[in-house]
């Protein structure tokens, strides 16, 4: 039937602090986050009760009547949806640990409230998911913050997905520290890391990140675009324009010769978060030209660009309230 819903509506879990919710994206006027289970802690998920709710919420979207927390996505679509019951898309946010200290980073700036968070093992709970079928490839499988790489069960969770012929993945890595799970499914054509440098100098890194590791990351970054394949296997250099910082043509322009001289095509653009979401409702014209400016560098130069959510609702004129 043909109604207007998204994919994680439909078939997403997505795995935060302390509950599932069905995806992570959190920028547009509805705000989000439609729990799914509560005081979550890495046991086994009860996908009936997962699935009887996502029948609910499509149900409603059938009948026309938007979830309040998904107005304004830029997920939404209307399109031909099946009436199936599984999973294809699953997002991994519960990790806390990090290697760097983003200045945009929501768990550096309430570190009291993060420190105290209890990590859990999602393993398990992927694994029984596999088990009993309910895994299918086509959707995203996404990894978040904190920081992938550190943490011990990345490899495990990598190994479990190809070994299941998931092609789909998707890595957010501060890309400080090297991982050879990623270069290999890279290779192997199912990954596509996603480094933010959100820079072209170590001066710029510097202040963004508040760690001295450009020249690592620009070192890994090269390691995994040599990897590259024609396939999902790559590596995507990310650029959050952050207003009075790296909000400028030139940092820009530098950064998209910085991915070509990594050789890597792939480019992704987003604006930060906070600042985004308070100025919602007047922000000025010129992020608009800056989003408008790597558009059309990047068909120049043939390198592809995906905007991410804010980008892209900035683009389409989903901001405001
Ligand atoms: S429409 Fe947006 S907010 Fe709602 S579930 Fe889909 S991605 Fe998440
Ligand atoms: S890399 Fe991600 S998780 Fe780590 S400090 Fe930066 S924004 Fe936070």
């Amino acid at each position: 039937m043909r109604y207007k819903s998204c994919g994680y509506i439909e078939h997403g879990v997505d795995f935060e602090h302390r509950r599932l919710t069905t995806c992570c994206f959190t920028c547009h006027s509805g705000g989000g986050h439609i729990d799914i289970v509560d005081n979550y802690n890495g046991e086994l998920v009860d996908w009936d009760k997962v699935f009887e709710m996502k029948r609910k919420l499509r149900e409603e979207h059938k009948k026309g009547n938007i979830t309040p927390q998904c107005k304004g996505c830029v997920f939404l679509c209307e399109k031909d949806w099946d009436d199936e019951d599984y999973i294809d898309r699953l997002q991994f946010n519960y990790w806390i640990k990090c290697n760097s200290k983003c200045i945009y980073c929501y768990a550096e700036n309430n570190k009291t409230h993060y420190e105290h968070l209890i990590p859990y093992n999602v393993v398990p709970a992927v694994k029984d998911l596999i088990d009993r079928g309910l895994l299918r490839n086509g959707g995203e499988i996404a990894f978040g913050g904190g920081e992938p790489t550190i943490y011990p069960e990345l490899d495990d969770l990598i190994n479990l997905f190809t070994q299941n012929g998931i092609t789909n993945m998707r890595i957010h890595s501060s890309g400080i520290k090297y991982s050879q799970a990623i270069e290999d499914s890279i290779k192997a054509g199912a990954l596509n890391v996603v480094i933010s440098i959100d820079s072209s100098s170590p001066e710029t890194y510097k202040r963004i990140k508040r760690v001295d590791c450009y020249d690592k990351v620009v070192e890994n970054m090269k390691k995994y675009a040599k990897a590259n394949t024609e396939g999902y296997g790559l590596m995507t250099s990310k650029y959050i324009i952050i207003p009075h910082i790296n909000d400028n043509i030139q940092e820009i322009e530098n950064w998209i010769q910085q991915t070509r001289s990594f050789g890597s095509r792939w480019l992704a653009l987003d604006i930060e978060d906070v600042w985004y979401k308070m100025n919602r409702n007047h922000i000025p014209d010129f992020y608009l030209d800056l989003i408008n400016y790597v558009i059309s560098r990047a068909k120049d130069l043939d390198m592809k660009i995906e905007l991410y959510d804010r980008a892209k609702g900035l683009k389409e004129g989903l901001n405001v309230v």
